[in-house]
């Protein structure tokens, strides 16, 4: 996870500047499209989501390794041929991914994060899930493995072809010509994080179009039916953990409620948003009936909560900035219980954002964390590099203007 780490030391930088430029873009033509905390939420999904994935908190039932060490049938050619081929096919097995969290209740839940922001923007392609942790998506990619696509090839395809998917997060460009025909690009995205009922679940395609085109889920954008984006059942919340989590739970507490075993069972694998009928009954969970009237989350945000959330954000992704930077030189101890500092920091200003007093629980969890790491493992200051008294100092200080903003605002 050395490299990834690594990777991601050019790559937050990189995204938070074009980010930045589209802010500035939409200023001056007078067509802005963001809002502050949703903004901040966004960044701090792609913060958790890193974490995790640098942190490797995953169990991976089906590794790519594996398949193509009993599967390959042949040995592709190395050279430009092997690279088109693990490309195509890694897009391919990403537009069923796609399709399959699109369609089934349990793995809605892993990408519901992606499509929780009611804003669409550069920032929001950010929001990716930290609530993937079964690893078996390499069964799709089942055609490269038996086409004996070495692993090396798709470990460097892989974050490229994702990174290839942030751009068309845009409403500033418009329709591209012929390129609709090969390419997903931003009129075809806007469509499928739109929940209007002409849009929804529809452009699943990652990088190429082909697919939507073949398997029959293409929706061109109409100038008669404006976007509306978010999720049906909207999340209500900036906290990335409560986002990633909330359909999971829905699902248990359905399942838990169901009188029927197999309706216990089935609920899993159900088309997305399906519910045991009797739990339907007696426990009520509305949708956005109508896109058009429905007004946005929009919590209290006042400027000076503005100003706290923000220097708390600014620490955060200061600190994992550092974090990537030392990362290969820290023990895998170290390594998890600094992300578990800069976790509880997300957690902390989500809430806030929230206006919810789980801040405070949060801010107080963190300082107890320090304290606990004090006493402990106190080597975990000196191979930080980080000293106790500025860590314990700066939370003290968060926790404080956490306390004030949920006081007096
Ligand atoms: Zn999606
Ligand atoms: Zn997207």
């Amino acid at each position: 996870m050395n490299a990834y780490a690594n990777a991601l030391l050019y790559a937050i930088p990189g995204f938070v500047v074009l980010v930045l430029i589209e802010i500035a873009y939409g200023h001056f033509v007078k067509d802005q499209k963001y809002r502050f905390f949703d903004t901040l939420s966004s960044l701090s999904s792609g913060v958790t989501n890193v974490l995790k994935d640098s942190l490797g908190l995953a169990l991976v039932l089906i590794s790519y390794p594996f398949l193509v060490s009993q599967l390959a049938l042949t040995q592709t050619p190395t050279g430009w041929p092997t690279w088109v081929i693990a490309f195509i096919a890694i897009d391919f097995a990403g537009y069923w991914n796609h399709r399959l969290s699109h369609h089934v209740n349990l793995f809605w839940n892993s990408h519901v994060i992606h499509h929780s922001s009611e804003e669409f923007n550069l920032a929001c392609a950010l929001r990716q899930s930290i609530s993937n942790l079964i690893g078996y998506t390499a069964i799709l990619l089942l055609p490269a493995a038996l086409l004996g696509v070495p692993y090396q090839v798709i470990a460097v395809l892989a974050p490229l072809h994702l990174f290839g998917q942030f751009w068309y997060h845009t409403q500033h460009i418009g329709k591209l010509g012929w390129l609709e025909y090969i390419l997903v690009t931003p009129s075809q995205h806007r469509v499928h994080h739109a929940i209007n009922k002409e849009y929804i679940d529809k452009n699943l395609g990652q990088i190429f179009s082909v697919w939507d085109r073949i398997f029959g889920t293409f929706q061109e954008e109409l100038d008669e039916v404006p976007p509306k984006y978010g999720v049906l059942k909207p999340a209500l919340t900036y906290n990335p953990l409560w986002i990633n989590f909330q359909h999971f739970y829905n699902l248990a507490f359905d399942a838990w409620h169901a009188k029927s075993w197999m309706d216990k069972m089935r609920i899993w694998f159900m088309p997305t948003g399906w519910r045991p009928a009797d739990v339907a009954a007696c426990f009520e969970r509305s949708i956005i009936e109508d896109v058009y009237a429905y007004q946005k989350y929009h919590p209290k945000e006042t400027s000076s909560r503005k100003i706290i959330v923000f220097i708390q954000f600014l620490l955060a992704i200061g600190l994992l900035l550092y974090f990537f930077s030392q990362f290969s030189s820290l023990e895998t101890e170290i390594q998890l219980l600094t992300g578990g500092l800069i976790f509880l920091m997300v957690m902390g200003y989500s809430s806030l954002m929230d206006g919810s007093k789980w801040a405070l629980f949060f801010e107080g969890i963190k300082l107890l964390y320090l304290m606990a790491l004090y006493f402990l493992i106190p080597t975990f200051f000196s191979d930080l590099a980080l000293p106790f008294s500025l860590l314990i100092g700066v939370s003290s200080l968060s926790a404080i203007a956490t306390n004030v903003s949920l006081t007096h605002e």
